[in-house]
């Protein structure tokens, strides 16, 4: 049947403030959100509406821009107002950008206190205007932009200097009673990572925006990515996750709803179970993967596909799918529900399979399972 949510959830989440990033509730047992960032020059109002509805179509939920200059700052309110989903102003050192993008309308500013502090005192004031507006922050303490202070203290990026770092920059808004949080400690080592989270979340209560920064290209990147969620996220800690890749933010989003799915925190829309192949494959399963999975892309119901290179694991496993296949013989037999409903030549496995496929998305819809 219709995959559901796993009975038992995979950890308790841990019990953290909720903040609301714009119509997204971030902490407090709210979903864990999606998040991404656009490359695009933020003054380039047209280029970044168009990546930002690219990421909205993937699945993104909130999305942060930078925000280094006047003109990246003036481009805010228009991104603000046009993007479908909550814009987060990602802001370095200078307080005037703070200000303009709370005035814009941005759902979030991530800014270090502890910068604005150093240069140009003005924490207070901006505790006020964003208390005024309802805009919470995040503070994002990063390995590579370490405090001076705090490497001599511990020698490296350690867990516990991006701990100290980051309640340190916290405690420069909590003098001016504004709580309106949540934070990251990034590090590019997933072990390092992991170990700042967990030590975070036993000394406060924020919400936790999950990421492991500069994790590199897509494929070490989603690795490292999903390892560090996954241990994090199994122990019920992180609340919004952000994959960091050098690669098109959209395969962020994919690769960030992938391992929430993985994890039971999301329910599944597409799942293709399909076998690693072996010496007994009757059909070649990876293209016959390949081409299901293009051919069901964008499905919007809890839909799982079996596709099973022969007949020893392929019935078995084709039946407990809603729907699938079993090759052998240069046949398919098409299972739905558990019933072989039809047997076809090799060649017509694809367009049977998007065909029944079809058919069940619109009898789910209709009862009414897609969410
Ligand atoms: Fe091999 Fe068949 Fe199992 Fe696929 S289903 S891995 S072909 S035994």
């Amino acid at each position: 049947g219709v995959p559901e949510m796993p009975v038992r959830p995979i950890a308790e989440r841990r019990v953290s403030r909720q903040i609301q990033v714009g119509p997204v509730a971030v902490g407090g047992g709210a979903p864990v959100s999606v998040q991404s960032m656009t490359t695009t020059r933020t003054s380039d109002i047209g280029a970044t509406l168009q990546q930002i509805a690219e990421l909205t179509a993937s699945g993104c939920q909130i999305v942060r821009v930078a925000c280094p200059t006047q003109d990246d700052a003036d481009a805010l309110a228009t991104i603000a107002r046009k993007s479908q989903i909550p814009v987060i102003a990602d802001i370095h050192f200078q307080p005037k950008y703070v200000f303009a993008a709370i005035e814009a309308g941005c759902a979030a500013v991530r800014v270090n206190p502890g910068n604005i502090k150093k240069f140009d005192d003005q924490v207070k004031e901006i505790a006020r205007a964003a208390r005024d507006h309802g805009t919470p922050i995040r503070i994002g303490v990063n390995a590579g932009s370490l405090d001076r202070r705090l490497l001599q203290k511990y020698g490296r990026a350690t867990p516990e200097a991006l701990v100290e770092s980051a309640l340190w920059e916290a405690s420069l808004f909590e003098e001016h009673g504004f709580r309106d949080i949540k934070i990251s400690v990034k590090h590019n080592d997933p072990v390092v990572m992991v170990g700042a989270y967990q030590l975070l979340a036993e000394q406060c209560d924020y919400p936790l925006h999950l990421g492991v920064t500069e994790a590199g290209p897509a494929f070490q990147g989603t690795i490292k990515s999903a390892v560090a969620f996954g241990a994090l996220l199994s122990r019920g800690i992180g609340d919004t996750i952000r994959v960091s890749l050098s690669a098109p933010p959209a395969e962020e989003v994919k690769v960030g709803i992938q391992i929430l799915e993985s994890l039971g925190l999301r329910q599944r829309r597409l799942e293709i179970v399909s076998c690693p192949s072996c010496g007994r494959a009757q059909v070649d399963v990876y293209k016959l993967a390949d081409e299901v999975t293009a051919g069901l892309e964008g499905m919007e119901v809890p839909l799982r596909v079996a596709v099973m290179g022969c007949v020893v694991n392929g019935p078995g496993e084709a039946r407990e799918a809603d729907l699938g296949v079993a090759s052998g013989n240069g046949k398919g037999q098409i299972f739905v529900k558990g019933e072989v409903v039809k047997t076809v030549p090799e060649s017509k496995i694809v367009e049977t399979l998007i065909e029944e496929a079809m058919k069940i998305a619109e009898q789910m819809e209709q009862d009414g399972v897609a969410s």
